[in-house]
């Protein structure tokens, strides 16, 4: 399960001196540099980790936590909170355009689970919002990204828009807008191209497509696997196209957690949903708070 390495570590630091009525100042300390040290090996980014093990540090040492009753706990609080806060603290909804249809790019690497997200984002747009989602197949370079896509939309009863592989996907994406407001669709989600690796091909193609269709929501998919790499990509895309959120994907996997804890301080991004599981169904809004309760067990 994601997380498992973190958790056993941060709950070990906690625990360790659970016991212990009191806390004296050093004991803190030598928490704290489990905390840092489990933080660093679930791949968190060092930034991160400094600012976090400062913040935890002063408020810990800046209030009358060693001295109260139950000085363990109050620090574990306070590291649940922080943990909190650097996922974002709240949850961040996904934005709906006041002018229907929403439209909604998908973009990320080759494998991160676009084209399965983009399946899964439709059918929870359906059940929770009731929304009528058209799916439409931009990524031109890889036909079997077409054929997956169809494949989802059979199965959960979408409609598909595709041009085959000779269209330009600036021209799948403007007529599959045009085409949803003839069908009164509500909901357009945009399965775009990806590359083994950031590429100015690839980017320049997404700015197009961004420019044409001028979409409400611009999600980044990320295998939550890749850890550290994950933000540099989310960076990139965010600094080429101003992304609106982040999905983290196969969190089902066992990722050391390093992506979900550091990409919204990193890129300033939200992380709105994530994806656990290959099941189409397999898929929820993110809980910075649920997530931090989950991490520290
Ligand atoms: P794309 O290249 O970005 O469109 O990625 P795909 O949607 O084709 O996904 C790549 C692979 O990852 C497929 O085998 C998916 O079934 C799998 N996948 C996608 N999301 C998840 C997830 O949340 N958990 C797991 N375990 N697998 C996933």
């Amino acid at each position: 399960m994601a997380f498992e390495g973190l958790s056993e570590r941060l709950q070990g630091a906690m625990t360790k001196i659970g016991r212990k009525g009191k806390i004296t100042e050093a004991d803190l300390k030598e928490m704290m540099r489990e905390v840092r040290l489990a933080l660093l090996e679930a791949d968190v980014n060092f930034k991160v980790v400094k600012e976090f093990v400062k913040k935890v540090n002063e408020r810990a040492l800046g209030s009358d936590v060693l001295e109260s009753l139950s000085p363990t706990q109050q620090v574990v609080k306070i590291v649940n909170e922080e943990l909190t806060e650097l996922m974002g603290g709240q949850q961040e909804p996904f934005q709906f355009s006041p002018k229907p249809p929403t439209v909604v790019m998908m973009v990320g690497l080759q494998g991160a689970g676009k084209t399965t997200t983009a399946g899964k984002l439709a059918s929870f747009m359906k059940k929770k919002e009731n929304k009528r989602p058209l799916l439409v197949a931009a990524d031109v370079y890889r036909p079997a990204a077409i054929n997956q896509l169809q494949t989802i939309g059979k199965q959960l009863d979408f409609p598909v828009y595709s041009l085959g592989t000779e269209a330009n996907p600036v021209d799948i994406a403007k007529q599959a807008v045009e085409q949803a407001i003839l069908d009164g669709r509500d909901l357009v989600i945009i399965d775009t191209a990806g590359r083994l690796h950031v590429d100015e091909v690839l980017m320049t193609e997404l700015k197009n497509i961004k420019a044409a269709v001028n979409p409400t929501e611009i999600l980044f998919t990320v295998d939550a696997m890749t850890g550290q790499d994950a933000v540099n990509v989310a960076q990139s895309f965010n600094e080429q196209l101003g992304i609106t959120g982040v999905i983290l994907t196969k969190l089902d996997g066992d990722t050391r957690g390093g992506a979900a804890l550091s990409i919204r301080s990193v890129i300033g991004k939200p992380i709105k949903f994530t994806g656990q599981g290959e099941k189409l169904e397999d898929f929820e809004p993110f809980y910075p708070d649920r997530m931090a309760s989950r991490i520290l067990g």
